[in-house]
């Protein structure tokens, strides 16, 4: 009857074992993980990209205003060529050459400038793109989270189930035999106990003594394994 009740409290520990396992690999399982990381990344690539178009948006606006005192500084300039208050040939020179210098960085800024345009739009673009797929994933990520929520909850009630069972299964164990169990579970991994049928035990496929037999029809006896080590039960036993 003990040793029944033993299998019986096997079966139930596989069980929750088995439970416990689905429970932690539950969220590898689901995609949780690995979207977690993949939103991770991106927003890593997000910020790094918001950082550079922040800093060529700066540098635009100061090209921007470096050709716009250019523009400026070349109206003085032709306003003063044509104002007729200089009328040293030398002084006009030197400022009509000074036109053509501010002319020359004007040219050079705007090249710079047209390049850093296209580069800041296509920044932009791409960030955009960026921030779409994010939305995307942080969507998707919610949808698996929630599924994993609900699917948790069900092995957790399930588990939660299973261990008030155990705890009444044991209630008519006695002690020493619950010991017992415990330290052979431990040692084989849940299977404490092996199961007798045609003389060969379940837990490692070898043929039982004639001996061992003999003791298995021994009530209250506790017969092992002389291979494995296991606690042996007859099937009939378990019915
Ligand atoms: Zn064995």
């Amino acid at each position: 009857m003990q040793l029944k009740l033993l299998w019986e409290l096997q079966k139930i520990d596989l069980t929750i074992a088995a439970l416990q396992k689905t429970i932690e690999e539950a969220p590898l399982k689901s995609g949780v993980e690995e979207a977690s990381q993949n939103l991770e990344s991106l927003k890593n690539d997000q910020s790094q990209q918001t950082e550079s178009l922040k800093v060529d948006r700066k540098a635009l606006k100061e090209l921007e205003m470096k050709i716009q005192k250019i523009v400026d500084d070349r109206k003085d300039l032709n306003d003063g060529l044509y104002s007729g208050k200089t009328t040293s040939a030398k002084e006009l020179e030197q400022m009509q050459r000074k036109m053509d210098i501010l002319a020359e960085e004007k040219k050079k800024y705007e090249d710079r400038l047209l390049v850093l345009m296209e580069s800041v739009e296509e920044q932009e673009g791409a960030l955009n793109a960026l921030n779409d797929q994010i939305n995307e994933i942080e969507r998707l990520l919610k949808d698996k989270e929630e599924k994993l929520e609900q699917e948790l909850s069900l092995y957790r009630s399930e588990l939660s189930k299973m261990d008030n069972i155990r705890a009444g299964k044991t209630e008519g164990i006695e002690q020493k035999y619950l010991d017992r169990y415990t330290m052979l579970s431990e040692k084989y991994k849940g299977q404490a106990l092996a199961l007798v049928e045609n003389d060969i035990c379940g837990g490692c496929r070898v043929f039982i003594s004639s001996a061992q037999r003999g003791h298995l029809y021994n009530p209250g006896a506790l017969v092992y394994c002389e291979n494995c080590g296991r606690l042996l039960i007859k099937s009939d036993e378990t019915d």
